[in-house]
C-alpha cells in the first residue's frame, strides 16, 4: 500500500522508481525502453468459457519482466496502464481488479492487478471497483471431488456495475478470470500478459 509507507523513505524512492524501465531495470525509460518494446509481441484475443480475454503481450520476456517487477518487487505500475488502455472495449464503465489471494498480498506487499487497474483508471478516467474479495489461500493440490487445483474462490464485496470489465496482470489457463466471471457476471478480461502455446 503506496500511502501506509513511511513518508521519510518512500517519496524519493517511489519517484526513481517509476522512471524505470518495467522491462529491464534501465533508468529513465518508464515504463518501457524503446529496446523491450521493440520485443514486446501483441497476444491474441482468446475466448475462455464465455469470458473474452483481451491480453497486450505474449508472456515471455521482457513481458514477462514487467509482471515479475510488478507481482515479485512491488514495482509501481506508473504509467503502464496506458498499454492496457487501446484493449478497453467503448462501453466499459469501470475496472474491477482480479485480487490476489491475500497470503500472496501480504508477503509480497502489492496487489498486482489492482496497481494496474488504478494506473489505467488514471489514463482512462474509469473508476476503479473492488468488488471482488479473494480467499487467503489457495490450496495446491486438489481438493474434493474433482474441484480445479488452485482455483481460488473470490466473494463478492460490492454491486458490480454493468458494462464492467476483469483486470489482471497475467492469464495462463484462464481458470482465475472465468471464476472471477463467475461471480461478477462479467464477460470482458483485460490482461498484461497471456501465456499462450
Ligand atoms: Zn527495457
Amino acid at each position: 500500500m503506496r500511502g501506509e509507507a513511511p513518508a521519510a523513505v518512500s517519496p524519493p524512492v517511489g519517484t526513481l522508481r517509476a522512471m524505470w524501465c518495467l522491462g529491464c531495470g534501465a533508468v529513465r525509460s518508464h515504463p518501457v525502453c524503446s529496446g523491450c518494446a521493440a520485443r514486446l509481441r501483441p497476444a491474441p484475443v482468446r475466448w475462455i468459457r464465455g469470458v473474452l480475454i483481451r491480453s497486450a503481450f505474449v508472456h515471455e520476456d521482457p513481458a514477462r519482466a514487467m509482471v515479475h517487477r510488478l507481482k515479485y518487487r512491488a514495482a509501481p505500475p506508473g504509467r503502464l496502464g496506458g498499454l492496457l488502455a487501446p484493449l478497453i472495449p467503448d462501453d466499459t464503465t469501470s475496472l474491477v481488479p482480479v485480487p490476489r489471494v491475500w497470503l500472496r498480498r501480504w508477503r509480497y506487499g502489492v496487489d498486482p492487478a489492482l496497481e494496474l487497474a488504478r494506473s489505467l483508471g488514471r489514463v482512462t478516467g474509469l473508476p476503479v471497483v473492488e468488488a471482488l474479495v479473494a480467499p487467503v489461500w489457495v490450496h495446491r493440490r486438489a481438493g474434493p471431488s474433482g474441484q480445479a487445483r488452485g482455483l481460488p474462490r473470490f466473494s463478492r464485496r460490492t454491486a458490480v456495475p454493468p458494462g464492467a470489465i476483469l483486470i489482471d496482470d497475467v492469464v495462463t489457463t484462464g481458470a482465475t478470470l472465468v471464476a472471477a466471471a463467475a461471480v461478477t457476471s462479467i464477460t470482458t478480461a483485460v490482461t498484461l500478459t497471456a501465456a499462450v502455446r
